[in-house]
């Protein structure tokens, strides 16, 4: 860090002290050589994360997007207002947690699938069908299917 009043690179902080809990730390600095004291910010930077699509075309993870996807696939489901945002949150904290910086698209879709199967089942298939594009209904059924079988319960089966 130079001087910014005559360029020296020799500089020692006087004080530090944490910002925005803990998130900035604000340091006061003096200049060896002309005694300027100055303030500089410390900051972590979030590792970007890059989603790479099925087709290799690459975006950066949009957490936003992920919600309202999570959100629309929720909409009037009996869950809390903020499952989506919580369950983007995890599912972002999954990602950065697992230290790639790249990460396919395929992931996050099953990723936000888990979170959508804990939280609410007819959101998960809701997501799923148009995530998964079921081929057709057979898929779909095999998809719920599965889910009564968690549960220990058959299917009902139509009249
Ligand atoms: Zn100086």
């Amino acid at each position: 860090m130079r001087c910014p009043q005559c360029e020296e690179r020799d500089t020692r902080v006087i004080d530090s002290r944490d910002l925005d809990d803990g998130a900035t730390i604000r340091r006061r600095r003096e200049c060896a050589a002309c005694a300027t004291r100055f303030t500089t910010y410390e900051r972590v930077e979030a590792a970007r994360l890059i989603v790479v699509k099925r087709d290799g075309t690459r975006q950066e993870f949009d957490r936003d997007k992920l919600a309202d996807g999570l959100a629309k696939a929720l909409t009037r489901r009996p869950v809390r207002d903020d499952a989506a945002e919580q369950a983007a949150d995890a599912i972002e904290a999954d990602l950065r947690a697992s230290g790639q910086s790249e990460i396919p698209s395929s992931r996050i879709g099953l990723a936000a699938m888990e979170q959508l199967r804990s939280i609410d089942q007819i959101a998960y298939i809701r997501f799923a069908s148009v995530y998964q594009s079921f081929e057709d209904l057979e898929d779909l059924k095999r998809e719920v299917d599965s889910l009564y079988e968690e549960r220990g319960t058959k299917a009902p089966r139509k009249a």
